[in-house]
């Protein structure tokens, strides 16, 4: 292998503006840290994480941050999640759509915990307060609360029993459609990328992202196995997409949460992505 010609990034890293642990000053220090030459903050439904990022990234000479998001939209029944890329964080259209989604997540956040106290679980809103922040709620932010109350042992657990779709304490927010969201990014200038589809029920819903106009699919992913990564490569191949790859990095280091991706062992070499390294 050729080590020294591959540029390392990761494209999918949450911080605390979302439901990350570490602050983006201290993910871009990691990233450094773990020989990544760059990364894309794609937190949940906020774009408020990318500036500090950007402005942190500056003071180590050649490493990169590329400004992300990432959606969450229900089709089917399923959750699919939608990355965007490139996206311009001074465009009014995604600053006011983010406000809207995170303001429903904290109405739901605080309905959520109000059903499982319903369900006479010992919880609070200053449980879950201690984990969250005041313009965003998510779920993983309740499971921690669960988990210092004693009622899970980590985050899966929670999802299992309270928190997942169906499950007893879960409850709706305010979502886009798959076609919304592509739309949304694309006219913000941003570049569409479906994430961790070997996660999906239901494959085929990656077709229906492809025939709305999705860009690229997220191929290396700390969710995926490597036949979930021939499988999607090849549909990249055959509608000639882009394969893009990720950690999902979320902070957490416990072993037992499925999101204790590492940051530095999930990358792809940004040559191969010519739509990504010409903007760069
Ligand atoms: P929310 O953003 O509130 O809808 O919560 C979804 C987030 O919770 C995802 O983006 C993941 O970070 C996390 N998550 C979803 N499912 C699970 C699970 N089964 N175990 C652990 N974390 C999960
Ligand atoms: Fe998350
Ligand atoms: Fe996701
Ligand atoms: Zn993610």
């Amino acid at each position: 292998m050729e080590r020294g010609f591959i540029i390392r990034f990761d494209l999918h890293v949450h911080t605390n503006q979302s439901d990350g642990l570490l602050s983006p000053e201290e993910v871009v220090d990691l990233a450094i840290q773990k020989k990544l030459d760059g990364i894309a903050i794609t937190d949940h439904d906020t774009i408020s994480g990318i500036a500090p990022a950007i402005n942190h990234g500056r003071k180590y000479g050649g490493f990169t941050v590329i400004p992300g998001i990432e959606f969450g939209c229900i089709h089917d029944d399923e959750e699919v999640h939608i990355l965007g890329y490139f996206i311009d964080i001074h465009n009014k259209f995604i600053n006011k759509l983010t406000a809207r989604l995170r303001e429903s997540r904290v109405k739901r956040g605080i309905a959520m915990t109000n059903k499982l106290i319903e369900l006479g679980l010992n919880i609070s809103m200053e449980d879950v307060r201690e984990f969250s922040s005041d313009n965003y709620i998510g779920r993983p932010h309740i499971a921690r609360a669960l988990i210092k109350r004693g009622y899970v042992e980590n985050v899966q657990e929670a999802f299992e029993k309270y928190l997942g779709l169906g499950k007893p304490g879960y409850i709706d927010r305010y979502k886009l459609s798959i076609e919304e969201t592509i739309l949304a990014i694309k006219n913000s200038g941003g570049i569409a990328v479906l994430a961790h589809p070997g996660i999906l029920k239901n494959r085929d819903i990656t077709y229906y992202c492809i025939e709305k106009g999705i860009d690229g699919i997220e191929c290396i992913q700390s969710k995926h196995t490597d036949s979930d990564i021939d499988y999607f490569k090849t549909i990249v191949n055959d509608f000639g997409l882009i394969a893009t790859g990720g950690s999902d990095f979320h902070g957490d280091t416990n072993k037992g949460n499925s999101n204790a991706a590492l940051l530095g062992d999930y990358f792809i070499d940004i040559n191969e992505i010519s739509a990504f390294k010409e903007r760069i």
